[in-house]
């Protein structure tokens, strides 16, 4: 059973409140890192360097310019070729670790979709830019008593938050209702300073380590950083989690039932909304062969693209999302898609 390279990881071993038992447990252990931007991509190196088994890494976007300050899964010739950021991450992670296996999935996590892409794994990491999504996980790790490990950057800060259901604090009992749009700074706003997100990232899956081995019992705090002023703390959320919050406590799931979310979303950091999928799946060929009479497409296996107006390109992917770049308006993004693709 299992089995690792031990002179690989002599120098986790050695560490004794991991020790060869706890690499073994590594490498038994199935991670998924949900978005492979600046947070999952940090998380996802360390992960896949301290030798977790399997990996799976969901992200719905493509690489720009504007991420390579901070996404350290992407270089210049990843932006070129516009792969998705989750196959691009894999190929990366591959060279550096062939023990572990890695699964790419192109996809936007939905309630329609969270069971079947996070089910059966160990521990959940958030590398998610949106609270709609981190609503989503936190409350089928609820459901389903799987930990997970959110996560967050915004100029110099960070936060990271571990959950253990049952047991401690979760995203909801701290942030009782998500923030209505333009409420909070976003890095679009208040910009991002890379060194913060790797530190987030680094703690992460420190602590996705953590709860994989046993470590001392993790949750009921929050640790906030602010780089910039040199200042750490930890927040207690005893209080928080003993007050009778409806998800942790009553097994209230709106986002998971779809009670709440699944409108078009104006994507972080990005002159871009998404349009999700009408129907389900769509053929690529098809969509490229349409698109094609009216602007030079460029194609791959999980993406179509064309310029179909001066000012905005249209991205199609595999399971029928949309992204429209150009556009920060979720009116103008619905036109785009019904226009030149009839959703
Ligand atoms: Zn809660």
């Amino acid at each position: 059973m299992g089995g690792f390279d031990e002179q690989r990881y002599s120098r986790q071993t050695r560490f004794a409140p991991l020790g060869v038992e706890g690499q073994e447990r590594l490498a038994t252990a199935k991670v998924v890192i949900v978005g492979a931007g600046a947070l999952g991509g940090a998380a996802a190196v360390a992960l896949v360097r301290a030798g977790i088994g399997h990996v799976t890494i969901i992200d719905r976007d493509v690489p720009e310019r504007s991420n390579l300050p901070r996404q350290m899964l992407f270089d210049e010739a990843d932006v070129a070729a516009g792969l998705p950021k989750a196959v691009a991450a894999a190929r990366h992670l591959e060279k550096v670790n062939s023990a572990c296996r890695i699964e790419p999935v192109v996809a936007d996590l939905m309630a329609g979709n969270v069971a079947d892409l996070l089910r059966g794994h160990d521990v959940i990491v958030d590398g998610t830019d949106n609270f709609e999504a981190r609503f989503l996980v936190n409350e089928f790790c609820c459901r389903e008593r799987i930990p997970w490990v959110h996560g967050g950057a915004i100029g110099a800060e960070g936060r990271v938050l571990t959950v253990v259901p049952g047991v401690s604090a979760c995203l909801r009992c701290l942030v009782p209702e998500p923030p209505a749009a333009g409420a909070l700074p976003t890095c679009e706003t208040a910009g991002v300073l890379g060194p913060a997100v790797l530190v987030v990232g680094a703690v992460q899956a420190l602590e996705a380590i953590r709860l994989l081995v046993g470590g001392p019992r993790a949750g009921d705090r929050l640790l906030v950083c602010d780089l910039w002023e040199q200042a750490w703390r930890t927040i207690d959320l005893a209080p928080l989690s003993a007050s009778g919050c409806p998800t942790c406590r009553g097994g209230d799931y709106p986002w998971l039932e779809g009670r709440i979310g699944g409108r078009p979303a104006v994507l972080c950091g990005r002159d871009a909304v998404q349009v999700p999928a009408a129907g389900g799946s769509v053929n690529l060929a098809a969509v490229a062969e349409r698109l094609a009479a009216v602007a030079p497409v460029t194609a791959n296996a999980w993406i179509v693209r064309a310029r179909v107006e001066a000012d905005i390109e249209l991205a199609v992917f595999a399971d029928g999302r949309a992204i429209v770049t150009g556009t920060r308006e979720e009116a103008r993004a619905r036109a785009i898609v019904s226009r030149y693709l009839g959703a």
